[in-house]
């Protein structure tokens, strides 16, 4: 468990930190926004970015339930939607009437479900059927008062929901947030969802973020009745990719209609099945993901 940091950028002492110094090109309030940031930034040990080259492949219930299943293994675990256009987080904790409600400093307190602190941009839009407009420095201000104004308090963990490709949103995340552990990728076992992963890789490539490994969703079926898994696709584009790029294959998780449900019905797949077969895989997921992130440590 992480250990409550007392230290703020006033009283840090490290000499390395780049909101030590205000920027030349930068006013005073650029530059506390930035160490507000940089602040809340260091009591967050971990910050894991899941994508996936296109929608609709298991990436946002990829993050809840490697999300959900840290916070169930004791860790302290935020979860963070920015998928600015199709925010899935909040139906998937049941969470859609949500309220963000604010501290007495003016900090956005996450709401909280299993011990699990979750922020979406959704909490914040007054009709949810609404197709709002953003622009890109719109997009860029919100991620940023992700970092600035959301009190995440000590973390582990942050598991961070990204829109899927590789828009804005994601530029946005890697310029604010300058450690980023690394990304879990996310795809389907067809061709065509592997040409998008490889967009994936390559912008981690650019932007010099990790690529902790490949989960391989919808990897065959899984029979609601017996749990054997059919393979009704030929193509394993995950493990393919794995190979080529020389990535961990962290896991494949089968089409299993309880995860569909479960993702319907509000409650987390790992929370409510804990002891199934798809579950046991995505808690070896993400015991593989922990192992790669805390190597270096
Ligand atoms: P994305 O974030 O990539 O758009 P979602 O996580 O929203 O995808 O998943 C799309 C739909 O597929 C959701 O209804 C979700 O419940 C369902 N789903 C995702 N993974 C599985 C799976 N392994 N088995 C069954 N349904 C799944």
């Amino acid at each position: 468990m992480a250990e409550e940091k007392k230290s703020s950028c006033a009283t840090c002492s490290s000499t390395t930190c780049s909101a030590k110094n205000k920027h030349a090109n930068e006013n005073d309030e650029q530059f506390a926004a930035r160490r507000q940031i940089a602040e809340n930034l260091c009591k967050i040990k971990h910050k894991v970015i899941v994508m996936s080259g296109k929608g609709g492949v298991g990436k946002s219930s990829v993050a809840v339930n490697i999300a959900m299943a840290l916070a169930m293994d004791g860790k302290n675990v935020g979860l963070l939607d920015i998928d600015l256009h199709g925010p899935s987080v909040p139906t998937m904790f049941g969470l859609t009437d949500g309220k963000i409600s604010v501290s007495e400093n003016n900090r956005f307190i996450p709401i909280t479900f299993g011990g699990l602190k979750i922020m979406s941009v959704g909490f914040f839009l007054p009709d949810r059927d609404d197709a709002i407009i953003w622009r890109g420095p719109l997009k860029h201000a919100m991620i940023q008062q992700f970092f600035k104004d959301v009190d995440w308090g000590t973390l582990d963990y942050l598991i961070i929901d990204s829109p899927p490709g590789t828009g804005d949103e994601l530029l946005s995340l890697v310029n604010t947030v300058e450690d980023l552990t690394g990304a879990v990728l996310v795809t389907t076992p067809q061709e065509v969802a592997a040409a998008d992963v490889r967009k994936s890789v390559t912008f981690c490539e650019k932007a010099n973020v990790k690529v902790l490994g490949i989960v391989e969703n919808m990897s065959g079926y899984a029979c609601p009745h017996c749990g054997e898994v059919s393979q009704i696709f030929k193509i394993g584009a995950g493990q393919k990719i794995a190979e080529k790029y020389g990535f961990p294959l962290l896991g494949k998780i089968p089409i299993d209609p309880a995860i569909g449900e479960s993702g319907d019905n509000g409650v987390p797949f790992v929370y409510m099945q804990s002891k199934s077969a798809s579950a046991k895989e995505i808690e070896s997921i993400t015991n593989k993901m922990v192992a790669i992130c805390e190597k270096k440590d």
